[in-house]
């Protein structure tokens, strides 16, 4: 048997054990989930909360409730599930070049790969997450009119995922972003993100290209975006994606390292520059608790360091991260540094599935419940007002 054939083996018994035991962290493996090969062989009985999972009661009002404590768990950091189906339509494409080619997916595809998503957020005890791209798979180094066409069936999706599950997710939308034209071609997509599809901000990527080559988020290059996000009234949220330099070839998943220099770096631009001067009533999420930590916390920004008290009291309506962190201490400091004000929960559930994030949270001995309600619930809703739950 060939390995690939083994894997598809494995999956389907995986998803009979699923099936026969009740248990969704057998049916939906952590290696699954992550690799995202989890769509079209999945039985269909698991689209809603299963009963014979038993809400964690340390979390929970009522046994029949995922909250934290009475209050929803909104996750601000998920990426969207899809049958295969999906990324061969880009893979088609980046190959024959015919952008005109429209995507069709029926609900019933779709509503089959959501289903261990589902599964995944029940067993996290998380009521409700936005959606956005994979960014690894947002394909931004690539030409202008292919990647346009990309973000726009990718868009279509997370709109149809909403639709289909109203109650359980939002979306943050795609840009066409790319590195060699100006971040103005993004408006038009970006407001039909927000007015027509009813997605509740956009991801940005301050590494497009992968090469580096793009302004920094400082740069006036950016103001466009930034003037539309705050019109809107919708955030950004700051994922970088896939880096194309050459010394991290040997680095598996080396995204991974894009993601901590790209975050961080942006952290100390907004904070050493006039950006959120010149935009009061913009916001910004950056993932994964701001990439880094930095040992200068309570330096003074003039020495280049993101200030303990710069995030915590000039930014505090402007600039957030999320809790996409998975280690224990890691967590502890990054809301230290960056307060719990600036902390909104996110996990990245449909990428990836490793640590209980809630979990984790909760055990923070530092926080009051009243921090970690702000954490899961309170702090999304303020940063995303057009989220209803
Ligand atoms: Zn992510």
């Amino acid at each position: 048997m060939k390995a690939v054939q083994f894997f598809f083996y494995l999956h389907s018994v995986f998803d009979w054990l699923g099936t026969v035991v009740g248990s969704p962290i057998i049916a939906r493996s952590p290696l699954l989930l992550a690799c995202g090969i989890h769509s079209s062989s999945a039985p269909t009985a698991h689209l809603t909360a299963d009963p014979t999972v038993p809400c964690k009661p340390k979390y929970c009002a009522s046994e029949e409730s995922t909250m934290y404590q009475g209050q929803k768990v909104i996750d601000v950091h998920g990426h969207m599930t899809t049958p295969a189906k999906f990324r061969g339509f880009a893979m088609n494409l980046m190959t024959i070049r015919s952008p005109r080619n429209r995507f069709e997916m029926s609900d019933e595809e779709l509503d089959r790969a959501l289903g261990p998503h589902l599964d995944a957020l029940d067993t996290r005890n998380i009521d409700f997450q936005l959606l956005s791209p994979r960014p690894v798979a947002m394909f931004q180094w690539e030409s202008p009119h292919i990647q346009g066409q990309w973000a726009t069936v990718t868009n279509d999706v997370l709109a149809q995922s909403t639709r289909l599950h109203p109650d359980r997710f939002g979306a943050v939308g795609q840009l066409p972003q790319n590195s060699k034209a100006d971040t103005s071609a993004c408006l038009d997509e970006f407001d039909r993100c927000v007015k027509e599809l009813g997605h509740v901000g956009v991801l940005i990527n301050p590494d497009p290209s992968g090469e580096r080559d793009t302004p920094g988020v400082d740069d006036r290059y950016w103001y466009p975006l930034y003037e539309k996000a705050q019109e809107l009234d919708a955030p950004l949220l700051l994922h970088p994606s896939v880096s194309k330099d050459p010394r991290v070839r040997a680095i598996p998943h080396n995204y991974q390292i894009n993601n901590v220099w790209e975050e961080y770096l942006a952290t100390l631009l907004y904070i050493a520059t006039d950006v959120f001067k010149d935009f009061p009533r913009l916001k910004v999420v950056i993932c994964h608790g701001g990439g880094a930590l930095s040992r200068h916390v309570d330096s003074d920004i003039r020495d280049g360091h993101p200030a303990r008290r710069e995030i915590q009291e000039r930014f505090r309506d402007n600039l957030f991260f999320d809790t996409c962190v998975y280690d224990f201490d890691f967590m502890r400091t990054m809301v230290a540094h960056k307060g719990v004000d600036a902390a909104v929960f996110g996990t990245e559930i449909g990428a990836a599935l490793r640590t209980d994030v809630v979990d984790l949270i909760d055990r923070l001995p530092d926080l009051s419940t009243e921090d970690k309600i702000k954490i899961f619930n309170t702090n999304p809703l303020r940063v995303y007002t057009r989220v209803e739950v």
